[in-house]
C-alpha cells in the first residue's frame, strides 16, 4: 500500500510516533477476519483517511509500523472487497453488533477533570456493567462467552458481539435492541393500568413476579422499595413518610398482591407508583452513541490499539474483571520508570500507574505516561534537552 502524504512534523508527533512503534512492534492485534475489514487511520484527527484494507496480518503489522498512525479504527462489518467505494460495492456480509459508551455526567455534581475524569468514568462502568448483564445477558440471552468490552483508550467502553446469528441482525432489528435499551417508546403509564375484575370492581394491574423484560425491572425496583425497613429509602424516591408509613405497616400483604400483579392493595399510591417507574427507567436506560450501534458502515477503535489523544491502550477487558478496572493503571502503554521533560504554561495533578505526578507551569520532569497524556492532549510540549 502507498504511504500517506507526509504529515507536518513536530518533535511532539516524532516523539510520540517513535514511542508508539515501539509499542506497536509487540503488541499489535488483529480484528477476526482481518482481511474483510475496512481499516480507517487517524494523523491529524481520529480518522484521516478510510476505505483501506489488508492481504494480511503481516501487512497490516508492516503498515503500522512504518505510519504510525495516531489512531487506528476498523468496520464492525465484514466486506467481500473492503477497500472498495462507494460502500455499496464493498459487497456487505454482515456486522459485528458493537456499543459505544462514551459521555460525560457533567450534570451530576463532582470535581469533572477535562484531561481523565475518574468520576465519569465509574459511572460509564456502571452503565457498562449495566447493559451487560441486565440487557445483553438477562433480557436477549446472549452468553458472557460472546460479549468482548474493551476501554476505549479515552472517556468510555466498547462492546463488541462478534458471533455468527449477530452478523446477520438487519438494520431494523439493530435499532430495535437500541430502542430497547434506551427505553424508547416505554410508557410508565401504561404499564400499571385500571382494569375491571369480578370480585373487587376496577384493580390497578402491574407487572407480576413473573414478568420479563422493561416490566420485570420495574417490579424488581418498586419490590425491593416495599421490602425496605428504613424511611431513608422511601424519601430518596420522593415518598413522603405518611405514605411510607402505611406502606411498611402492610408491608407482607402490599407484596404478595404486587407478586400476583395487584398494585392497588393500598389505596391512594398511583401516583407514588408512577413516580418509581419512572425514576427507575431513568436509571437503568443506557445511554450509546446510537450511530456506532446502528449505522454498520461504522469504523470502531481496534482493541488493544493505542488512542491518540492519551497514549493510553484501548485495552481489552476480561468481563469478569470490568468492576477493577482501572485504566490509569490498566491502560497505560508506558514505562512508568522512564522520565521526560516537558514544558507547559498550565497545572496539572495526575495519577497514573498509581503515583501522583504535580505538574507546575514551566519546565517539568515527569513520567513518561502522564508527559505523553499531555502531549497527546496538546496540554504541553517537550521541552528540548
Ligand atoms: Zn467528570
Amino acid at each position: 500500500m502507498d504511504s500517506f502524504p507526509v504529515q507536518q512534523e513536530t518533535p511532539e508527533k516524532k516523539f510520540l510516533k517513535e514511542r508508539f512503534r515501539e509499542y506497536y512492534l509487540k503488541n499489535l492485534e488483529p480484528p477476526p477476519d482481518i482481511t474483510k475489514r475496512e481499516f480507517g487511520f487517524g494523523f491529524e484527527k481520529k480518522i484521516d483517511y478510510r476505505h483501506k484494507s489488508f492481504r494480511s496480518f503481516q501487512e497490516f503489522s508492516e503498515f503500522v509500523s512504518r505510519e504510525v498512525p495516531f489512531f487506528i479504527s476498523y468496520s464492525c462489518a465484514r466486506y467481500e472487497f473492503p477497500s472498495l467505494r462507494p460502500m455499496d460495492r464493498k459487497g456487505y456480509l454482515g456486522s459485528d453488533l458493537a456499543f459505544d459508551l462514551d459521555r460525560t455526567y457533567l450534570e451530576e455534581k463532582h470535581e469533572h477533570s477535562p484531561v481523565l475524569c475518574n468520576y465519569c468514568l465509574n459511572r460509564i462502568r456502571q452503565d457498562a456493567v449495566n447493559l451487560i448483564e441486565e440487557f445483553l445477558v438477562s433480557d436477549f440471552g446472549f452468553s458472557r462467552e460472546e460479549i468482548q468490552i474493551n476501554y476505549s483508550g479515552s472517556k468510555g467502553f466498547h462492546i463488541h458481539l462478534q458471533s455468527k446469528p449477530v452478523q446477520e441482525l438487519s438494520q431494523e432489528a439493530r435499532k430495535q435492541i437500541l430502542d430497547y435499551i434506551s427505553a424508547a417508546g416505554l410508557d410508565v403509564e401504561k404499564i400499571l393500568r385500571r382494569e375491571k375484575t369480578e370480585e373487587a370492581g376496577y384493580i390497578l394491574r402491574g407487572p407480576t413476579k413473573h414478568s420479563e423484560g422493561w416490566a420485570k425491572k420495574l417490579f424488581d425496583a418498586a419490590f425491593k422499595l416495599v421490602s425496605s425497613e428504613n424511611l431513608e429509602d422511601f424519601a430518596k424516591d420522593g415518598i413522603g413518610k405518611v405514605k411510607a408509613l402505611k406502606i411498611m405497616d402492610n408491608r407482607e400483604y402490599v407484596l404478595k398482591k404486587m407478586e400476583e400483579g395487584n398494585w392497588d392493595s393500598l389505596k391512594g399510591l398511583e401516583g407514588v407508583w408512577n413516580k418509581l417507574l419512572k425514576k427507575t427507567v431513568q436509571l437503568r436506560e443506557v445511554e450509546v452513541d446510537r450511530q456506532v450501534t446502528f449505522d454498520v458502515a461504522r469504523l470502531i477503535r481496534l482493541p488493544n490499539s493505542i488512542h491518540g489523544d492519551t497514549g493510553l491502550i484501548a485495552k481489552k477487558i476480561p468481563l469478569s474483571e470490568i468492576s477493577d478496572f482501572d485504566p490509569t493503571r490498566e491502560a497505560v502503554a508506558f514505562d512508568g520508570n522512564k522520565m521526560m521533560a516537558i514544558v507547559t504554561d498550565k497545572e496539572f495533578r495526575l495519577e497514573m500507574l498509581g503515583q501522583t505526578t504535580e505538574i507546575k507551569p514551566g519546565k517539568n520532569k515527569v513520567p513518561l505516561p502522564a508527559g505523553i497524556l499531555l502531549l497527546c492532549k496538546k496540554k504541553a510540549l517537550l521541552y528540548p534537552e
